[in-house]
C-alpha cells in the first residue's frame, strides 16, 4: 500500500492512497488512518477524501536522522570526477531539511551552485542495530522518493558536507511511502529526474535504475546500522545516479521512481 500524510484543517493525518492504477472502487482517494503507522498500530477511520482535495506533506519527519549515502552509482562518481570509495560514504542530513511534495526548495543566498539529486529513500520501521543483510526486509517500513539537494560549491569548499546538504528545504520527501515493495523489487526500479524551467521547457537530467547502485539496499542498511541505532521513521538515502545538474529560481524538479510515484518541488530564491 501507499501511506501518505496530508493536512485536514490544520493537523496532518495519515492515510492509505488508492490510485486509479490499483483498479479499486475509489481511484485517487485517501482512506484516513488513526494515529501514526510508524509509531504503532492504526485503524481506518472510515473517512475517505479525494487526493485533489488535500495537501500532501512529507510522509515522514524522521524522528532522529536522515543518513545519506554518497557516491553509490559509478557513472555519478565519474561525472563529478571523484574516486570510487572503498567504504560506503555516509553523512547526516538534519530532519529540519525535510519538506513535502509541492513545497518550495529555497536556494540559500550563500550558495552559487545548487543541484538536484534524485534518490530512492528507505524508511525504517523498527528500532534496530547491526542488522544482517538477510534480515533487512524485517526493519524496512517502505520506500519513498527523495531529493538530496546539494549546494555543490559549498560541498567542495567545506570539508564536511553538513551545511552543503543540510539547509532547510534540502530534503524533499514523498509523495508517499510505498510499503508493498520487497527489497528485491525496490532494487530494480527506474528513477527519472527532470527539471521544468520557468519558460516551460523541460530537461531530463537523470534516467537510471536502482539496480545500478554499487551497494544495494540490504548492504546499505547493514552498513548504516553497524554504526548507529536506527529508529522507526529514520530515513536512508541510497545515493544518486548520473545526471545531476543545477536548479535556479522558477524551476520545478520532478523525480519519478517506478512503482512509488513522483515527487515535485518548485525552486525559489531565499527571501523571494
Ligand atoms: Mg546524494
Amino acid at each position: 500500500m501507499r501511506i501518505a500524510r496530508y493536512v485536514v484543517g490544520e493537523n496532518p493525518v495519515y492515510g492509505v492512497v488508492e490510485l486509479a492504477e490499483d483498479g479499486g472502487e475509489h481511484p485517487d482517494t485517501i482512506l484516513a488512518l488513526t494515529g501514526d503507522p510508524l509509531a504503532g498500530p492504526v485503524k481506518y477511520t472510515g473517512e475517505r477524501v479525494h487526493l485533489d482535495d488535500v495537501r500532501l506533506v512529507a510522509p515522514v519527519i524522521p524522528r532522529s536522522k536522515i543518513v545519506a549515502i554518497g557516491r553509490n552509482y559509478v557513472e555519478h562518481i565519474r561525472e563529478l570526477g571523484n574516486a570510487i570509495p572503498e567504504q560506503p560514504v555516509s553523512f547526516l542530513k538534519p530532519n529540519t531539511a525535510v519538506i513535502g511534495p509541492g513545497e518550495p526548495i529555497v536556494l540559500p543566498r550563500v550558495a552559487r551552485e545548487v543541484h538536484y539529486e534524485g534518490e530512492l529513500a528507505v524508511v525504517i520501521g523498527r528500532i534496530c542495530r547491526d542488522v544482517p543483510a538477510e534480515r533487512v526486509a524485517d526493519v524496512v517500513f517502505g520506500y519513498t522518493v527523495a531529493n538530496d539537494v546539494s549546494a555543490r560549491d559549498l560541498q567542495k569548499s567545506d570539508v564536511q558536507w553538513g551545511r552543503a546538504k543540510g539547509f532547510d528545504t534540502f530534503c524533499p520527501l514523498g509523495p508517499w511511502i510505498a510499503t508493498h515493495l520487497t527489497v528485491e523489487e525496490a532494487s530494480d526500479l527506474e528513477i527519472v529526474t527532470s527539471v521544468q524551467h520557468a519558460d516551460g521547457t523541460r530537461v531530463e537530467g537523470q534516467r537510471a535504475s536502482t539496480a545500478l547502485m554499487m551497494r544495494g539496499i540490504s548492504e546499505l542498511v547493514q552498513f548504516v546500522s553497524s554504526w548507529c541505532t536506527l529508529l522507526p521513521g529514520d530515513v536512508i538515502l541510497t545515493g544518486t545516479p548520473a545526471g545531476v545538474g543545477p536548479i535556479v529560481p522558477g524551476d520545478r524538479v520532478d523525480i519519478t521512481i517506478e512503482g512509488i510515484g513522483t515527487l515535485s518541488n518548485p525552486v525559489v530564491a531565499q527571501d523571494a
